[in-house]
């Protein structure tokens, strides 16, 4: 009886990981680009990921920008407020490395330096597509972990490129 509840929990999780996220000192670039993974055209909900307003309710953290001397505390702090099992995904090349701010006088680097990370996305800024293929890669290799199928690889592949900006030649 155990297995078959145990397995139905597992399954569960899989299907509605709740995400919280946290800016340790992003420029703001990433910020935008996970806002627009949850706008229907991307729907990162598709896979079940909800955003969710406190640390408590969540099972994946989204971590963009560096880690500070100031930040990491606080960041620790957040961390410990999550429930286990808990995952930390670094979303964009600052949270993976301290990106454009390594090596600055208060940057400790990555996301990892303060919290152990289990997914990188990086760039600058990340796009959308990417850090939905980056979630769905966590939700592979949870699914492994925890002995349930992987959601549909369609759903993956039905996942539009960014439109194509056009700028318009303007006359001084
Ligand atoms: S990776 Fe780029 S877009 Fe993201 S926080 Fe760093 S500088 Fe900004």
């Amino acid at each position: 009886m155990m297995g078959f509840l145990q397995r139905l929990i597992n399954k569960a999780r899989l299907k509605s990981p709740y995400v919280f996220h946290f800016n340790s000192g992003s420029c703001n670039g990433c910020d935008i680009e996970i806002v627009a993974a949850l706008m229907p055209r991307i729907d990162i909900e598709r896979f079940g990921m909800k955003l969710v307003g406190s640390p408590r309710h969540a099972d994946v953290m989204l971590v963009t920008g560096p880690v500070t001397e100031q930040i990491k505390e606080r960041l620790q702090r957040i961390y410990d407020q999550m429930a286990e099992p808990k995952f930390v995904v670094a979303i964009g090349s600052c949270a993976c490395s301290g990106g454009v701010f390594r090596g600055g006088y208060n940057v400790l680097g990555g996301v990892d330096q303060a919290i152990p990370v289990t997914a990188y996305i990086p760039g600058c800024p990340p796009k959308p597509s990417a850090i939905t293929f980056g979630a769905y890669k966590l939700l592979e290799v949870l699914a492994e972990a925890l002995g349930v199928a992987p959601p549909k690889k369609e759903e993956v592949e039905k996942i539009p490129e960014p439109v194509e900006v056009q700028v318009e030649e303007v006359e001084a």
